[in-house]
């Protein structure tokens, strides 16, 4: 047998310091019990049955009709999905939202995926792009000729969150990537063209598929550019995605229990108030492990501005003495997972997710087991 090598310190952590719930991951992130337990009651009904029948499709009619109310969608505003995740969505929005030339904003792994996928389109012009260094953001500037501003509401790869505005007498559609943001950010529909996401972190669901709230505008730019002749490949198209999603379907086969699990969070945000209210679950979050990095003494928020730290992601920097990589496998080895900083940010940080599924006193907790571990390393 080869003997299991580690250099986790041995520390347990105690009881009372232990959250009621261990998963603090930026995606896949925590689900809730109460959405499984609804999963497993519909399911001898409603898993491993026809999507293309009436009891999948008025689950993703509800996914649909909970998403404009969440985010008082205004009228002709349209809620589309489609299988692939966020990562897709970018392939099917440079074929079939751009037009010709897009601005993107990059500050960091995610934020730079979209531009990338632009520049490397040979039917589109050269996107222009606007850095800055991680744990900053750029911002947008309207300028001439721009058809598409992408924008991205939450850095997850560094814990920045942008207000999401238009561009001052900016022509061309708002796109926003708000994978990791949805659901957990206030946001101003009449700001945005599309604002796309997966289901996988604010919405406690799974991952692989997209979904993309649209104003009229973007619903017209998909139909333009469909009607233009430019070739699409067929899963990536985004008028046939319109098609479907008016019929509560998708183009292909989707994953049933993700879109069951989407439908409980959703509903669970609308019961419980809304955005406003699912927002303000993260915000408190973010203001308990914020003030608590302030006032530790050995570890600091990452993001200097505190109007750019995200309510959703936080991103705890640690002084030189303190190996944040020893504390996130001590809270590993404890059963509390997932708060590896992004790797290729590379720095002395642990990555805390606080999507409004994870209870605000859990982090709290957390933040006590943190002073714990530093306490018994030191
Ligand atoms: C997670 C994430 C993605 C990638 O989502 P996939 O569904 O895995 O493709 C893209 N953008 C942001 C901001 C994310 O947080």
């Amino acid at each position: 047998m080869i003997p299991h090598v580690s250099d986790t310190p041995d520390i347990k952590i105690p009881s009372e310091l232990l959250p009621s719930d261990g998963r603090f991951g930026a995606g896949p992130s925590k689900v809730r019990a109460q959405q499984i337990a609804a999963l497993v009651a519909d399911a001898p009904h409603y898993l491993g049955t026809s999507h293309r029948q009436s009891t999948v499709k008025s689950m993703v009619g509800r996914v649909r009709d909970g998403l404009s109310n969440l985010f008082d969608l205004p009228d002709g505003y349209e809620v589309l999905l489609s299988n692939g995740g966020t990562t897709c969505f970018w392939d099917a929005a440079t074929f079939g939202l751009i037009e010709s030339k897009s601005q993107h904003l990059n500050f960091g792994e995610f934020s730079s995926k979209f531009g990338t996928a632009a520049a490397a389109a040979p039917h589109l012009d050269e996107p222009q792009i606007i850095k800055s260094e991680p744990g900053t953001h750029p911002e947008a500037i309207a300028t001439a000729g721009i058809d598409l501003y992408a924008l991205t509401h939450n850095e997850t790869s560094t814990g920045v969150s942008m207000e999401i505005l238009r561009p001052d007498g900016a022509e061309g559609l708002v796109a926003v990537d708000a994978t990791s943001a949805a659901g957990g950010l206030r946001v101003d529909p009449s700001q945005f063209d599309c604002y796309y996401f997966a289901p996988q972190k604010s919405f406690a669901s799974d991952g692989g598929l997209w979904l993309a709230l649209c104003s009229p505008a973007a619903i017209e730019r998909i139909e333009k550019i469909s009607a233009s002749g430019r070739w699409i490949p067929a899963f990536l198209d985004l008028k046939t995605a319109v098609d479907n999603s008016r019929l509560n379907q998708t183009y292909n086969t989707p994953a049933l229990a993700t879109i069951h699990l989407l439908a409980s969070q959703v509903e669970w945000f609308n019961d419980h108030g809304g955005l406003e209210w699912s927002a303000g679950r993260s915000e408190r979050s973010a203001e308990i492990l914020y003030t608590w990095a302030e006032q530790s003494g050995y570890a600091r928020p990452f993001v200097e501005n505190p109007a750019h730290r995200s309510n959703v992601i936080g991103t705890i920097d640690f002084v030189d003495a303190i190996d944040a990589t020893q504390i996130a496998a001590v809270l590993r080895a404890n059963g509390i997972v997932d708060t590896e900083p992004y790797r290729k940010l590379g720095r002395n940080q642990l990555r805390i997710a606080m999507f409004p599924a994870i209870e605000p006193d859990d982090v709290a907790t957390l933040c006590g087991a943190i002073n714990h571990i530093v306490g018994a390393l030191s």
